[in-house]
């Protein structure tokens, strides 16, 4: 049998269905899929993708069977719709549409009305009985074919479309606004003017015949596949080049019939909280594109239920339809004929991160999918929308009194940002570069704008509606963004917009409100979101919240599934607490070196890393011990009976060194020496490499005295809480091991020091010591490092920056430029390396279990909140990801995905 490359669809049967989404591409799978399951759907067939790659292998030549089953396709449709193709009496109509097996919006090209010349227009009208009409869709289709199939559209923003100045005169001539005023004559000579424009630009006659028309339009929607917005496009998204574009020919419907004709767009649920309602926009008499291009201001969706019930009504049906079959919230495409509903394309909905745990929840409640496939439906990341900041509506409702609420657009990326306007991508990037908080304003937004879109704090567009490209990217990237503002007057030129009278310039704070989508001029505190309000400040009750309401049901779900625990990173008894709420089970690294700068602290640490010998170093810890102790006793009545970890002191000690005379005097005058024995000594202590320096165990192991210090006063804490009942769990953390000899000689030094506080206090806690694994020699020779550690935790910040030989604190100036070109995939300090560093993890981790099999080991570095790397230490069996307080909950729900991929 020959190879099938045409797969028709219509009269309630399809040849495709949507699984087939590689072959037909997402819109052809799906157009399958409705015609399926009996919803109106014109009839069409869907040339496969894999033509799209023929015709590129074989410098643009088809394969020999594509004509014939063309034909034949073409001939089944004709049954269908009781019309044919290029009849002059009863034409039949069909769009030509791009359909890769990922949405690309807008990137390649579709051209509707096909079929029409000067004798068919003629059949349309006798058909029809509406002049108006046919030449309505005549002068559209010449245009887009001019367009798309001649190539006279324009490329670059700023280039002219002839269609649309030969459009744009003649209205100014009849002093009229929009298309729809146009008369029949009116349309009928803008086809001609169209034509001579097409035989000027293009240096070749509009094809009246209809089959040359038809294979014109196939090969330039194949051809648009490899336009540059559609490289781009995949270059940012990561589509492969060889997938291709499907095609798809459908009949034509007809929105542009008159009053009782409308086409729209549509999603069956809110992209922007999630509500359960019907949303989207519609323009009456209207075909295509009309509604996303801005010509006429759509309406929404909600008003159509007064004007066409009926449809309205059969609307929400097959709404509810598509979303028990495709149990996801679907975003399509519909029009009306003369009262007539029809639909041309379904999919998944793009949504803000508000409106995905909203409507995953909600579906696990209406029996729709399960806990597990809710959990897999969001993006762990997206939960920073949820604990995003908000506005300060004192202050915005000053603003908007004092007359400075100055528009309103559509709510397209909720949050709340405020910043200094731009006007263009780039000036956004160098902004921001510089520290400034940017808004990014522009007319409307193309892919070329990406980078500017995120370097803003918010995006603001004069034009376009919730499907328009700075919607679905803000919605994408979740950044605040108000689209479709279209009071204002935006001039690139000057650099201002000006909106009533007013005027903002460049550099003037603006602020907006995501949610509402309101613009400000000024600038506005932004607080906390609800679910802090709820959680942390408890500023607001639970049950006033549906934010927190779903945040808390994702919440627990994840942590019914997951396996690996998640602790947080905290020094103080603030965070702790913040992190307890987040639902962190107990601190992976607690830094001591932060609770050494506090008030008059620094001066004894000072004294004891200047004093030249033991025992005036003693002297000095001595007045810290009982200060580290109150630090502790803090934590450990916050964390109760959860397990803290507690680093042992880590950075080198001229960190805490005095660099300003008049403190170098203070320092130089307690320790009673002079000022230039002091600097003498400071020289003394300084380090090329300090990174590389004395640092870690290494300051523990020349002087005991401090890790001894530290140890006494975590244990005598320890004690003094459990003397309460708290059954506290402290785990002694020693930095920087790279030889199982340094951690032997610390931990050394700790179990001495336990012993003498047991005794002291007539009770035992329950410690253990462990170290870092943060050192590659440490990694390799993790089986007899766990001869003495209790536990492990991997530095992979350090573990980072010594395995690639890479300086943390240097690297900002070629990384971003290595990951840029592609030498690396992505930064390794953001997200693990995995074939690299990972693999000394996974060696760590096996080598370690070994000698010690329950050994426990965790991550402390900053990848552990970092979705892809808590998916990856749940790989190798890691009991635990310490991160951040703020990125506990992302932790969880990446973990939880972990768990649930694993069981797959
Ligand atoms: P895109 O992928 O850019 O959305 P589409 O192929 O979906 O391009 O089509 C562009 C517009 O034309 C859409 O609004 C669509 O609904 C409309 N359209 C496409 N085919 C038909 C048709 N057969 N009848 C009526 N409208 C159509
Ligand atoms: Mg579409
Ligand atoms: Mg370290």
């Amino acid at each position: 049998m020959a190879d099938k490359y045409v797969y028709f669809f219509g009269d309630g049967k399809a040849e495709g269905t949507r699984d087939m989404k590689n072959l037909l591409g997402g819109k052809g799978a799906n157009l399958a899929e409705m015609t399926n399951i009996g919803i109106p759907v014109p009839a069409g067939y869907t040339i496969s993708t894999e033509v799209c790659t023929y015709y590129y292998n074989n410098k643009d030549q088809y394969p020999k069977e594509l004509e014939q089953q063309v034909k034949d396709a073409l001939k089944k449709v004709e049954d269908v719709m009781q019309a044919k193709f290029g009849n002059k009496e009863n034409p039949l109509l069909v769009s030509v549409r791009s359909g890769a097996r990922t949405s690309m919006p807008g990137m390649m090209d579709t051209v509707l009305n096909l079929g029409l010349n000067d004798e068919t227009v003629q059949g349309l009208i006798r058909k029809t009985g509406n002049a108006r009409f046919a030449y309505d869709c005549y002068r559209r289709f010449v245009a887009m074919y001019g367009d798309v199939v001649l190539g006279l559209k324009p490329v670059h923003k700023d280039d002219v479309d002839p269609f649309e100045e030969i459009m744009d005169s003649r209205k100014k001539k009849l002093g009229i606004e929009f298309d729809t005023e146009l008369s029949a004559d009116d349309l009928k000579d803008l086809v001609s003017e169209f034509k001579k424009a097409i035989r000027e630009h293009a240096g070749q006659a509009f094809p009246e015949d209809p089959m040359k028309q038809l294979w014109g339009a196939i090969g330039a929607v194949f051809k648009s596949w490899n336009n540059e917005r559609a490289i781009i496009y995949r270059k940012l998204n990561d589509i492969p080049g060889h997938w291709g574009t499907a095609v798809n020919v459908q009949s034509m419907v007809y929105g542009n019939m008159g009053e009782d004709s409308a086409t729209g767009v549509a999603f069956t649920r809110n992209p922007a909280t999630g509500d359960k309602e019907m949303y989207g926009e519609f323009l009456v008499n209207a075909q295509g594109e009309d509604v996303v291009a801005g010509i006429r201001t759509p309406q929404e969706l909600k008003k159509l239920k007064d004007i066409m019930p009926d449809v309205y009504k059969q609307l929400g049906e097959i709404f509810d339809k598509l979303e028990a079959h495709y149990k996801e919230m679907q975003d399509m495409e519909f029009t009306i004929q003369d009262g007539r509903l029809w639909f041309l394309q379904t999919r998944a909905g793009k949504r803000t991160g508000f409106a995905a745990f909203r409507i995953a929840v909600d579906m696990v409640e209406e029996g729709l999918i399960d806990k597990k496939e809710a959990l897999m439906r969001v993006e762990p990341n997206q939960l920073n929308q949820l604990l995003r900041p908000i506005f300060d509506m004192n202050q915005k409702d000053e603003l908007v009194k004092s007359g400075k609420l100055i528009a309103k657009g559509l709510n397209a990326g909720p949050g709340a940002a405020s910043g200094r306007v731009v006007f263009n991508a780039q000036d956004a990037v160098e902004w921001k570069k510089r520290g400034e908080k940017v808004i990014l304003a522009r007319i409307e937004t193309s892919p070329e704008d990406i980078k500017g879109m995120d370097a803003a704090e918010g995006i603001l567009t004069a034009r376009g509606g919730m499907t328009s490209h700075a919607a679905l990217v803000a919605r994408q990237m979740g950044k605040v963004c108000v689209a479709g503002a279209g009071s204002l007057n935006i001039s690139y030129k000057t650099r201002q917009f000006e909106v009533d009278g007013k005027v903002v310039k460049e550099g003037d704070w603006i602020s907006l409100d995501g949610s509402t989508g309101e613009v400000l001029q000024g600038k506005i505190e932004t607080k906390p979101s609800e679910v802090l309000q709820v959680l942390i400040d408890k500023t607001m009750k639970a049950s006033d919240s549906k934010t927190f309401n779903t945040y808390q049901k994702i919440m627990n779900w994840a942590d019914e599934f997951r396996t690996l625990g998640v602790r947080t990173n905290a020094d103080q008894p603030d965070q702790s607490a913040n992190a307890i709420a987040f639902g962190a089970e107990g601190i992976g690294l607690c830094r001591t070196e932060h609770m050494f700068f506090g008030g008059h602290r620094i001066q004894a640490v000072r004294e004891m890393i200047l004093s030249g010998d033991e025992k005036g170093r003693r002297k000095a810890l001595e007045v810290l011990l009982p200060m580290q102790k109150e630090d502790f006793i803090g934590i450990f009545k916050v964390m109760q009976d959860r397990p803290v970890t507690i680093r042992t002191l880590d950075p080198p000690l001229h960190e805490f060194l005095p660099h300003e005379e008049k403190e170098q005097k203070e320092v130089a005058d307690a320790l009673g020496v002079s000022l230039e024995k002091l600097r003498a000594k400071i020289e003394s202590l300084h380090e090329f490499n300090p990174m590389l320096g004395h640092r870690g165990c290494r300051l523990g192991i020349v002087f005991p005295e401090i890790t001894e210090m530290q140890a006494r006063a975590i244990l005598e804490a320890a004690c003094e809480v459990k003397k309460e009942g708290v059954n506290v769990k402290p785990e002694i953390m020693i930095p920087l091991v790279g030889h199982v000899n340094e951690l032997r000689a610390q931990d050394q030094v700790v179990r001495k020091v336990a012993e003498e506080v047991f005794e002291k206090y007539g009770l035992k806690v329950n410690y253990l010591v462990g170290t870092m694994i943060e050192l590659p020699r440490a990694a390799i020779t993790a089986d007899q490092i766990a001869e003495v550690a209790e536990f492990f935790s991997f530095g992979t910040n350090d573990l980072t920056q010594t395995t690639f030989g890479l300086s943390r604190d240097d690297a900002g100036k070629f990384l971003p430029y290595y990951v840029e070109h592609d030498i690396l995939p992505r930064d390794p300090f953001e997200a693990i390396d995995q074939e690299g560093v990972g693999r000394l993890m996974e060696w760590g981790v096996e080598y370690g279990r070994k000698t010690r099999k329950d050994l426990k080991i965790g991550i402390c570095g900053e990848h552990g909140g970092e979705p892809s790397s808590v998916e990856f230490c749940h790989r190798i069996k890691m009991n635990y990801v310490s991160c951040s307080p703020f990125r506990v909950p992302i932790a969880r729900l990446a973990a939880a995905q972990a768990a649930l991929r694993d069981k797959k």
